[in-house]
């Protein structure tokens, strides 16, 4: 019998699961549910977009047509309000009921409002999606005055959008550095000098009481906790996503924040899995459940998570993710998880080069690179390998590492 498969959100996670179906199950009944208008984009470049960098067109990867030639059926703007595990079905926001036999949510997540006053006023932007973009980029064409808040990877992204848009901007952090979860105050001044270069300037210890704003509603300035005044017509908000999970309501399946998923990307429910940034993923190289929001680990989890819907437990979800930025004249990249961990090392090499690698139970868990980023395999394959290598923090600091070195030093 034709097998039903079903996939909410057309995401690179729910967008990858529909292309593995389709290639390894010819005659299956396959759907991509979306609540957007357009299908699947290049998410990670809609910066590029926004900076005034790049036309429309190479943001797009699939038109329509891609899934009409491959018999997938598209449906865009259409919102899945409810799920029924138990007469595996669901809802659209039309009432029209759509049955399965395997279901994948992969409904990602929506920025978080920032919980102050006149946070929702004209000109203050949040950003997930093109229509996102488009906005942003008309605005800050116009802007004269920024004001960013989240110090974080997407915040980044709104700072280098000032900077490329010529917007003069604030970038209000409530530490005293950029992403000081994962940098020390030392790397993260390579990224604070490359910020004021661009006419953003970092304010630390900082963050936002209230906005004010004009008698149309319109934003005109941040006030931060300290009392300070900040003028911006243009704001940009990243300080975290929530996920999407309220369809899940009453379903029963497990999620804390995200939807608890195993080494299969199944749910707790059956014929239900999950995949992309939604889950909460056994990630089996750390031995304990984490969460990643970065494209390649979306991705590869729509990946396998469709193998599984095909073949029970035919392929585990073992990943080290990376997480790269192009914003200034050097090379920045993250991967794995660079905020946990009980342990660390970090080197400064030049003024724009600076490597941190956090280690968990001797093992490295994940790190970030500034400038050179050529030893990155090499760590990575270490993580996916799992060896105890954080007694050798001076072999794995050198400037090129050499996996045979830290070797023969383990053997030493
Ligand atoms: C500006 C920006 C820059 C980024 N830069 C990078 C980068 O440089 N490197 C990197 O690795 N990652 C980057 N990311 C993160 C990366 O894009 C995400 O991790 C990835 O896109 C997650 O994919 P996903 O398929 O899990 O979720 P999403 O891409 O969020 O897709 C989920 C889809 O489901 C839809 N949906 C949600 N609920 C419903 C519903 N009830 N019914 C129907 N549809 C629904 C949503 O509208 C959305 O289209 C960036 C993200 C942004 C926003």
């Amino acid at each position: 019998m034709t097998q039903s498969y079903v996939i909410i959100g057309d995401g690179i996670a729910g967008s990858s699961a529909a292309e593995t179906l389709r290639e390894e199950a010819p005659d299956a009944d396959i759907t991509v549910i979306t609540d957007e208008g357009e299908a699947l984009y290049n998410r990670i470049l809609i910066k590029e977009f926004a900076k005034g960098k790049l036309p429309e067109m190479p943001i797009s990867i699939h038109e329509p047509e891609w899934y009409e030639e491959r018999d997938i059926d598209l449906q865009l703007n259409t919102l899945v309000t409810n799920i029924d595990p138990d007469g595996h079905r669901i809802k659209t926001h039309e009432d029209e009921i759509i049955e399965y036999d395997k279901l994948l949510v992969a409904t990602g997540g929506t920025p978080t409002q920032l919980p102050v006053e006149n946070s929702d006023a004209e000109g203050i932007h949040h950003f997930w999606t093109f229509q996102d973009a488009r906005s942003i980029r008309n605005h800050a064409e116009d802007a004269d005055t920024g004001i960013i808040v989240g110090a974080g990877l997407l915040g980044i992204d709104l700072a280098a959008i000032c900077g490329a848009q010529d917007v003069e901007a604030h970038y209000l952090m409530r530490g005293d550095s950029w992403w000081r979860y994962a940098l020390s105050t030392e790397g993260a001044e390579i990224l604070h000098d490359a910020m004021r270069e661009r006419g953003v300037e970092p304010v630390f210890q900082s963050g936002v009481d209230h906005f004010e704003t004009d008698d149309d509603g319109h934003v005109t300035a941040a006030i931060d906790p300290n009392g300070d005044r900040y003028d911006g017509d243009f704001v940009g908000i990243a300080i975290g996503l929530n996920f999407n999970t309220e369809i899940l309501q009453g379903t029963g399946i497990e999620r804390d924040g995200g939807i608890f998923v195993d080494e299969y990307m199944r749910t707790s429910a059956d014929d239900i899995f999950a995949a992309g940034d939604i889950t909460r993923y056994h990630d089996t190289i750390l031995g304990e459940r984490a969460q990643n929001g970065s494209w390649d680990s979306a991705k590869a989890q729509g990946t396998i998570a469709a193998k599984n819907m095909l073949e029970p437990e035919s392929e585990e979800f073992r990943f080290v993710s990376s997480y790269s930025i192009t914003h200034f004249d050097f090379p920045f990249l993250s991967f794995g998880h660079p905020t946990i961990g009980d342990d660390e090392c970090e080197r400064k090499y030049s003024d724009t080069e600076w490597r941190r690698l956090a280690f968990k139970d001797g093992k490295i868990v994940g790190g970030v690179l500034i400038g050179d980023l050529s030893p990155q395999s090499a760590y990575k394959q270490l993580m996916r390998e799992g060896r105890v290598v954080a007694d050798q923090k001076e072999a794995l600091l050198q400037q090129s590492v050499d996996l045979d070195d830290l070797a023969q030093s383990q053997e030493q």
